[in-house]
């Protein structure tokens, strides 16, 4: 069986590359295929991961597996969330991964509530007219950092402490990062529903 991951962005996809190896399918990347990103419009992540993987799936001809995935910040009212990937244009600066954590860690400086959710949301359809898409979703609770701290993985990881470990995402090896990310989470329940709907 060949999957598409409905995904442009790198550290996404080697994330979902790992996770997914043990389901012994073909992983295809649609940037791979030429498929160029979906539209985002929604309000919830599952409108936009379900979009995304309707629209690769579409273009393809194959089944898809698609990733929405933000940021919820206590203290902004569960903001930016969908929004996540702009965080920064608010605020002036370019899109991309450096000046969004710049602009979180402005506009988080001094608050000492500093709680923050990072979600994944997967979903995967058979076709692009699939009447039952599987969705698993995965949730990591974090407190924001003051400041950078590691080098690994993407995205806010520099600025995402795990309570329990005292590190950042970006502190920790990509396995350990898997074992206890919001996308690993949402992994592990996606891979059972595909073995058990998709593959048995
Ligand atoms: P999207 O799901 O591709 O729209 O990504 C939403 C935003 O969340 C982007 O700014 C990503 O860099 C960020 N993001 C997604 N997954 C992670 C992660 O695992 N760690 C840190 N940031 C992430």
């Amino acid at each position: 069986m060949k999957i598409v991951l409905a995904s442009n962005n790198a550290g996404k996809l080697a994330e979902l590359q790992a996770l997914f190896a043990p389901l012994h399918v073909e992983l295809l990347k649609q940037g791979d295929l030429g498929i160029p990103e979906a539209p985002e419009p929604f309000h919830t992540f599952v409108e936009n991961a379900l979009s995304k993987a309707r629209h690769a799936s579409q273009l393809s001809g194959l089944p898809a597996l698609a990733d929405d995935a933000g940021l919820c910040v206590d203290a902004f009212g569960g903001q930016p969330g969908v929004d996540t990937a702009f965080y920064a244009t608010r605020f002036g600066y370019a899109k991309g991964d450096d000046n969004n954590v710049t602009a979180l860690l402005e506009q988080m400086q001094g608050l000492t509530h500093r709680r923050a959710a990072m979600v994944s949301t997967l979903v995967a359809v058979r076709s692009a007219q699939d009447p039952e898409p599987l969705i698993a979703v995965g949730r990591v609770v974090v407190d924001i950092a003051p400041e950078r701290r590691g080098e690994n993985g993407f995205g806010f990881d520099p600025v995402m402490v795990l309570p329990a470990l005292g590190q950042t995402f970006a502190q920790l090896p990509h396995e350990v990062k898997n074992a206890h990310s919001h996308r690993g989470a949402a992994a592990q329940a996606m891979l059972a529903l595909m073995r058990e709907r998709w593959l048995a």
